[in-house]
């Protein structure tokens, strides 16, 4: 079965997290190696989702036109890279607002199938917590990666705890890519994947 999706966590996956958040364009910093993995999975038919928690929006630390900003960023420097990103789905809320679009909760993803038509059994996740493997787990993704580029430790400790484990750990965005384009053939890909 081609695989036909990637969800990709933001933070710790594609730019670097910040303990406070990351605020503005200026605390936005790509990690080594994310735009050429955008780069290289454009090249092949897949779907490139981002799906974010961005709790600051809820607590008041930056704006939702903020968030967007910084997106437009992001989309700027992947495409310059040769990318592509063909959505964003982010999380405004807190914890504690009980949401279900909050991850480890799967509505981001369930919203990004019904909106793009997309099966979610030949989708896979790449993200470095917990919350994105268990995620992925609930939407009935066919696949969840850890990356080791943001907070894979707790990750796995907290997966673990709960036993659970992802199907594979990569070094970074880059490796996770390079071992899709070669495990997937994702050059299979089509659209839309099923009726709807
Ligand atoms: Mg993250
Ligand atoms: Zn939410």
């Amino acid at each position: 079965m081609p695989i036909n999706t990637v969800f990709l966590d933001r933070d710790g996956v594609i730019n670097y997290d910040r303990p406070d958040y990351v605020k503005s364009r200026n605390e936005f910093r790509f990690i080594p190696g994310s735009r050429k993995a955008l780069a290289l999975l454009a090249g092949s038919g897949m779907k490139v989702i981002l799906i974010t928690n961005q709790s600051a929006v809820g607590r008041g630390i930056i704006t939702s036109a903020g968030l967007e900003s910084i997106h437009r960023h992001l989309l700027a420097g992947v495409k310059a890279a040769g990318g592509r990103i063909d959505d964003i789905l982010y999380c405004p809320h807190r914890p504690e607002d009980d949401c279900s679009c909050r991850k480890p909760r799967p509505g981001l993803l369930l919203q990004a199938a019904a909106r793009h038509c997309l099966r979610l059994d030949q989708a896979v996740m790449i993200g470095d917590s917990a919350k994105d493997i268990q995620a992925a787990r609930a939407a009935g993704c066919n696949a969840a990666y850890l990356v080791k580029t943001g907070h894979w430790q707790e990750a796995l400790a907290e997966l673990g705890a709960a036993g659970q484990v992802p199907d594979k750990v990569f070094a970074n965005l880059l490796e996770a890519a390079g071992w899709i384009m070669a495990t997937w053939r994702p050059e299979a890909a089509r659209f839309p994947a099923r009726d709807c």
